[in-house]
């Protein structure tokens, strides 16, 4: 029996029981893989639920404003990926009547939707004979060919698709690359594969040769970002100012607390914005009410939190319209619906203590 035929005979028996799986329709196909990029099974499914509910298809998602689709987004963090969804989903109503192209250009078009995802939508959803590469296809993968090379330098995506696309299984295209992403996510685990379990063990290259130790390798070549920065907490009665950026590295075209990065930047990406610069001029009876760390992709955050009340909003209404910035004022205990980042409830329990 060949290789792929052996893991789809094994795949059938082993798959676990995942809504997402249940129809091969696009639409759901599509919302479980984006959540699944940043998030583990058992913490998205919930979330998965509750935002199928909610946008049961293109239409309604591409109906809804941002912050709607934000709000629903809570908890999975990455929300420029709740961002892309909700304009692809307007792309798909204006130009494909809400339904799903079905070639791959078309579809890696779509905001937001890279290789692996147009991939695992075409395949799964339609059969089409797309492999896809996430993670643990490319430790198994890596691991059943002997793919010896580093697979975060600059070729090995190019490399390992190639090997990719030879193992698929032409017939079942969805379940051979459902298959290899449960294999990896089950059974060739990153420490300790449990090789006497898997289907693929009779040819794999680092089983036979005692490498499970070694393949994948994996050498990081992106360095940590440290930056310091300042988040203001400012408080009209028991209401907050959160503002909305253009032009902000993080929380872009969100509603967020003023915050901004000082001392030596490392590129010009992580300026201050012109309100932020203001309030460190003009505003000197603030009070440090405490301070935490965040991480956001490879950034570093080091965050001292500033606090301080007014009670008469004029000046800083005058500034917010010279600068062109949304704003508006939300009470203590909204903070985290309005602003849906982890961000905001390490501020509140500052402000709470
Ligand atoms: S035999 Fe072991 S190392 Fe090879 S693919 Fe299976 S679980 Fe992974």
């Amino acid at each position: 029996m060949n290789p792929q035929k052996k893991l789809l005979d094994w795949y059938l028996l082993h798959k676990r029981d995942l809504p997402f799986r249940k129809k091969k329709q696009a639409y759901p196909i599509w919302i479980s893989e984006v959540m699944l990029q940043q998030t583990r099974v058992a913490a998205m499914l919930p979330l998965f639920e509750n935002f199928l509910k909610r946008f049961p298809n293109p239409e309604s998602l591409a109906k809804a404003t941002e912050e709607e689709v934000l709000s629903y987004w809570k908890g999975l963090g990455y929300y420029s990926r709740a961002r892309n969804i909700r304009k692809a989903a307007i792309t798909l109503v204006q130009q494909y009547n809400g339904s799903f192209p079905k070639d791959l250009n078309s579809v890696l078009k779509l905001p937001g939707i890279g290789n692996y995802t147009a991939r695992a939508i075409l395949s799964i959803a339609y059969d089409l004979p797309f492999a896809v590469l996430d993670g643990n296809v490319k430790r198994v993968l890596s691991r059943y060919i002997g793919y010896t090379k580093n697979i975060l330098g600059p070729k090995a995506d190019v490399e390992l698709q190639e090997k990719a696309d030879e193992f698929l299984n032409q017939s079942y295209p969805g379940d051979h690359n459902q298959a290899m992403m449960e294999l990896g996510a089950t059974i060739c685990l990153p420490e300790s594969p449990k090789c006497l379990l898997c289907p693929l063990m009779e040819g794999c290259f680092a089983r036979i040769h005692g490498k499970t130790n070694e393949i994948p390798l994996r050498q990081k070549e992106k360095k940590q970002i440290l930056l310091k920065g300042d988040i203001w907490a400012i408080e009209k009665g028991n209401e907050y100012l959160l503002i909305k950026e253009r032009t902000n590295r993080f929380l872009k075209g969100m509603f967020h607390l003023p915050y901004g990065f000082m001392g030596d930047l490392p590129d010009p990406v992580y300026s201050p914005s012109p309100f932020l610069e203001y309030l460190r001029s003009h505003w000197k009876e603030v009070s440090h009410i405490g301070s935490f760390q965040h991480t956001i992709t490879h950034h570093k955050l080091d965050f001292s939190i500033f606090h301080i009340a007014i009670t008469d909003p004029k000046e800083l209404k005058t500034i917010l319209e010279r600068m062109e910035l949304d704003f508006k004022w939300v009470k203590r205990d909204d903070l985290e619906a309005e602003f849906p980042s982890s961000l905001a409830k390490k501020v509140r329990t500052r402000l709470s203590s």
